[in-house]
């Protein structure tokens, strides 16, 4: 393996049980889009799947494939459905999010009857994000349309808040306040059904108990990563999170050069010192950024090293020439801890001028991912290849 992610599922279900009772007694759905943010969809889930009150993915291809990974846990799909994959959506009893009363509703009505089931939804409330959800003001109407169609199972209303990751947001007060609005009239009647209402993402979850309702909508949380650092400045007392998450890979040629020697693509970088460099086998196409090209850092031998030149395609370099019998096959870690020194993906995507959230889901998914922990019952464990902790 060139390179790895290893994966702590147990750390997982730590971040699940922090935020989980912080939250509480608001139920806990974990977002695993993206394929759960790059840890792994299914595995995520198989180790969650008792834990959480429902998963929600983006598209309904995740939803199908973790119902045929033995994932009974309710779903959400939270993107747009094409009509081609309705009958699909009714197949495996996953909700999806409903955002207008037009024809997409009609068409998931007429695919429920059509197997004989209800579908189940959660309808979504635009309160200021202006993306996807029902205008406030008509939701009272709308939701008691498509209450009335006893095709449509209703289990949630839902919104997104636009800036909860900082503090005391006044928009973040007007958009519970729009979504308290659109709620009220049919609140104590849906309440008393089970129908829950949820706006918190992981952010929320944190910094707004108002938030938190009936469930909040963990992602970033539940792989041990702070949204923002404002969250984590103002959080981090009540709530102790873990990544889960660790990058490796092992240096492929480690080669002693003199000053004024280039290195890389571009020229960009001339050694000023007798230098050792030393090689990565992993470049833009195995997730590392370019934008990483003569910034940001790794670390080899539990020492903290400097990119330099430019990342290429499949590999990457690093000075190495402070690390103490460093050598060929050496770990390097690029997010994670090796000895006193830790790199988290907020501190790596800064390097790169972006967020934990993009580097995760970019990580591609042909990098192997080495999975620890797990405590999902025998039948999901012989299933998959888990490495016993
Ligand atoms: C991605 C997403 C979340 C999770 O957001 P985090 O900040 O990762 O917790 C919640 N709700 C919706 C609608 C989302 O798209």
């Amino acid at each position: 393996m060139i390179a790895k992610l290893e994966i702590d599922l147990d750390a997982i279900a730590r971040n699940v049980a922090a935020l989980g009772a912080l939250a509480a007694p608001a139920r806990y759905a974990a977002v695993i889009k993206a394929d759960a943010y790059g840890h792994g969809a299914i595995e995520v889930a198989r180790a969650l799947a008792l834990d959480v009150a429902m998963f929600c993915v983006y598209r309904v291809d995740e939803a199908v494939a973790l119902r045929a990974a033995g994932v009974a846990t309710p779903l959400l799909v939270l993107g747009p459905v094409e009509s081609d994959d309705l009958a699909a959506l009714v197949e495996i009893r996953a909700a999806v999010a409903l955002w207008s009363t037009g024809a997409f509703a009609r068409d998931l009505a007429r695919a429920a009857r059509a197997s004989g089931r209800r579908a189940p939804v959660h309808v979504k409330i635009d309160t200021g994000v202006t993306r996807l959800g029902l205008d406030a003001r008509q939701a009272p109407a709308a939701l008691a349309q498509l209450d009335n169609d006893d095709a449509l199972d209703l289990r949630g209303i839902f919104t997104h808040l636009a800036a909860a990751e900082e503090l005391e947001s006044e928009y973040t007060h007007a958009q519970l306040d729009r979504f308290a609005g659109a709620i009220a009239p049919s609140r104590d009647r849906f309440a008393a059904r089970g129908v829950v209402a949820h706006a918190a993402a992981s952010a929320a979850a944190m910094l707004y108990p108002q938030a938190r309702l009936d469930m909040i909508r963990a992602g970033i949380a539940t792989y041990g990563i702070w949204p923002s650092p404002q969250t984590q400045t103002a959080a981090s007392d009540v709530l102790s999170l873990e990544p889960a998450l660790a990058w490796r890979t092992k240096l492929v040629v480690v080669r002693d050069v003199e000053a004024g020697r280039s290195v890389g693509y571009g020229c960009s970088f001339v050694t000023s010192r007798a230098s050792r460099i030393g090689v990565l086998p992993i470049g833009y196409a195995e997730g590392v950024p370019r934008a990483l090209s003569g910034t940001g850092t790794a670390l080899v031998r539990g020492t903290r090293v400097p990119f330099i030149g430019r990342v290429c395609m499949n590999m990457a370099f690093i000075d190495v020439t402070d690390v103490a019998h460093v050598a060929t096959g050496d770990a390097v870690t690029l997010i994670g801890t090796d000895g006193d020194e830790t790199i988290g993906a907020n501190d790596l995507a800064a390097c790169a001028g972006t967020i934990g959230y993009e580097l995760l889901a970019r990580l591609p998914a042909n990098v192997p991912r080495v999975y620890r922990g797990g405590r999902a019952n025998a039948a999901i464990a012989s299933a998959t290849s888990m490495v016993p902790s």
